[in-house]
């Protein structure tokens, strides 16, 4: 498939809210500005959704979700077909989707196109579940027949964040739609506009009225709004782990919603000394410097043998350097900007601290250029496990290479955070690779490879970062209920 030609002024087509398969304006008449992140500039004015909103997004999702419901009355397979339908479309439009979502994120256009082919092969695996989310038949005491119905949950709330928008869209609305649930999404607010033309793929596709409902707006409002409703089944959310206990806690006060959270991380990646520095380097800088340090797995504790440490340094260093950071929209450019102001300034914050706490800055530490929100690619040696860049999650283009010497220290100080998302060992050593990947607390566990992340293979966090998994078969259970069904039979036969 030939790469795709980037639209650098897309037509913004959509700015309503998408309730009911219907574009309306907000009760209030409210509307906030989306920026693009290259210029400061705004691009347009959405409609910021807010408790009223949400409640009429609820009423039109829980109607879709009624027994006798076009939905609900739907063939399993036929969901499949619809969900498979709306891949072929975010296929047909992947160079305007990919353009919108450099234009609202400014990520590399390139990188735009790889999350949305990602987000395309999520839905044609959900889309291959639809009908094989089988239960058991199970041979219980007693002259009874029982089995199992493994049944959607109901009305879904799923709150996105701005790295991966689309990615994050895709990641949530597949297991929940494959699985007969109806979902209200909410896309952050510096991110609208790519969730906003999913929506109207939804509607082009074939799903029924209030199926899919997508609502702008802010966290403390919409957001809020969502996971405090007594009439919403589930939420779930990626994002801050501050942000994932105020969920947790709505739930706890509300109707006990199910919740499923992706939160952060600030994951170890170990480098071994019998490894290829080259690769380990390559490796090491891309799990950091991926979408501009802001991945919740991104590596951002380098921890190196003090035998190859030096060496180690100098070859991170290089490569820092040699990233081009600019526009999105030059092939040649490999990090674009910060999603918005206040991450750029929370990034320089740290990494000041990072400066007096005592880290060697060997390159970068400033705002690139001075018009939108650029950082440049920052490399700090010398960093020890208590200062904040070694514990507080940064979530932009800044690696903190710190040293070790023993196995079992390492496995110690990698596991004292309260984190638990990802982690790498980057090692030839079959016996240690493994003693490492079965000793560290994380979600997940990389060998010889970063952010390899699968549509097949479970994601999400241990301890702080997160409950639940996406992704993969497990993704499926976290949208269903299992309901035991006993019949009582006159006679038992094995
Ligand atoms: P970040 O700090 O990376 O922006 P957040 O956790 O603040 O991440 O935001 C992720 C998503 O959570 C966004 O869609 C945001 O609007 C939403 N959000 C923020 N605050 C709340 C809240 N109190 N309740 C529900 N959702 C929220």
């Amino acid at each position: 498939m030939s790469a795709p030609t980037p639209i650098p002024n897309p037509e913004i087509k959509y700015t309503q809210l998408f309730i009911n398969n219907e574009w309306v304006n907000t009760e209030s008449g409210k509307t906030f500005t989306t920026i693009n992140p290259v210029t400061g500039e705004p691009i347009c004015q959405v409609q910021e959704g807010s408790k009223a909103d949400i409640e009429k997004a609820v009423k039109a999702a829980r109607e879709a979700f009624k027994i006798n419901s076009k939905w609900r009355t739907m063939d399993a397979s036929e969901r499949g077909v619809i969900i498979n339908k709306f891949a072929d479309l975010m296929e047909r439009d992947l160079a305007y989707l990919a353009s919108l979502e450099t234009l609202d994120n400014g990520k590399p256009f390139v990188n735009s196109v790889g999350d949305i082919n990602f987000g395309i092969k999520t839905m044609r695996y959900y889309a291959g579940w639809s009908d094989k989310n089988v239960g058991q038949t199970i041979p219980v005491d007693g002259s009874y027949f029982t089995y199992t119905r493994h049944e959607p949950v109901g009305v879904c709330a799923q709150i996105i964040p701005w790295n991966y928008p689309i990615c994050m869209f895709t990641w949530k609305m597949g297991p929940a739609l494959t699985t007969g649930n109806v979902i209200i999404v909410k896309p952050a607010e510096q991110t609208p506009l790519t969730a906003l033309y999913l929506a109207a793929l939804a509607k082009e596709a074939g799903f029924p009225a209030g199926v899919i409902n997508v609502v702008p707006g802010f966290g403390p409002t919409a957001g809020a709004a969502l996971s405090e409703h007594m009439n919403v089944n589930k939420v779930a959310f990626t994002g801050s782990t501050e942000v994932g206990q105020l969920i947790l806690q709505a739930a706890g006060r509300t109707n006990l919603k199910r919740v499923s959270l992706e939160l952060g991380g600030k994951s170890p990646n170990i480098v071994l000394p019998d490894v290829d520095l080259d690769l380990a380097a390559d490796v090491s800088h891309m799990a950091l410097f991926s979408n501009m340090g802001q991945a919740c797995t991104a590596g951002s504790r380098t921890y190196v043998h003090e035998s190859i440490y030096d060496e180690f340094v100098k070859k991170a260093v290089e490569r820092a350097q040699k990233r081009v950071v600019g526009d999105p929209w030059d092939p040649k450019t490999q990090s674009g900007p910060q999603i918005d102001e206040e991450q750029m300034n929370k990034i320089l914050e740290l990494i000041e601290s990072g400066k007096k706490q005592g880290a060697k800055l060997h390159c970068g530490g400033k705002r690139h250029g001075d018009k939108g929100y650029f950082i440049e690619n920052t490399v700090f040696s010398d960093v020890t496990d208590d200062m904040r860049i070694a514990k507080e999650e940064i979530f932009g283009p800044v690696q903190q290479i710190i040293k070790f010497s023993d196995i079992d220290d390492v496995i110690e100080r990698a596991n004292n955070t309260s984190y638990g998302l990802a982690a790498s060992v980057l090692t030839n050593d079959l016996d240690k690779a493994i003693t490492l990947a079965n000793s560290i607390q994380a979600g997940t566990v990389w060998i010889n490879t970063y952010h390899t992340v699968c549509n097949q293979a479970p994601f999400g966090g241990f301890k702080m970062s997160g409950i639940g998994r996406e992704l993969g078969s497990y993704g499926i259970h976290q949208y269903t209920e299992v309901k035991t069904v006993t019949v009582k039979i006159s006679k038992k036969s094995s």
